[in-house]
């Protein structure tokens, strides 16, 4: 049930029964929805303030352990033609965790890992 139906059950509840209530009732009970609800949004986002967020200088999450991330570039092994491809690898710089491959961009590196930290761009 969300605020706006149960604003919806709580109207249709002190219009059936408005003859029971005494005085300021009526509005002692919107005030205090309306403080719960303010309540509840500024809980989120205090929530949303303390998630971890992508290092600034690095673009990266910090590791589960809370170690930093680290993208290392590589010269590509089977680079026989040695047209300069590069791979990249990424993990952790304290518990040394990381993926096992390799990813052929750093923005495809930084990706792979923020979404394994658990990195959600916002779509606000
Ligand atoms: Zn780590």
């Amino acid at each position: 049930m969300d605020y706006d139906e149960i604003m919806r059950n709580l109207e249709y509840t002190i219009k059936e029964h408005k003859d029971k209530f005494v005085g300021t009732f009526e509005t002692n009970i919107y005030d205090m929805a309306r403080d719960c609800k303010r309540y509840i949004e500024w809980q989120q986002k205090e929530i949303e303030a303390l998630k971890p967020q992508p290092d600034m200088e690095t673009g990266l999450m910090p590791c589960g352990c809370g170690g930093k991330a680290r993208i290392e570039e590589s010269p590509f092994a089977d680079d026989v033609d040695n047209i300069g491809l590069k791979i990249y690898t990424v993990g952790c710089t304290d518990c040394t965790i990381g993926f096992e491959g390799y990813f052929t961009s750093n923005e495809d590196a930084q990706e792979h890992w923020n979404g394994a930290m658990g990195w959600k761009e916002s779509k606000l």
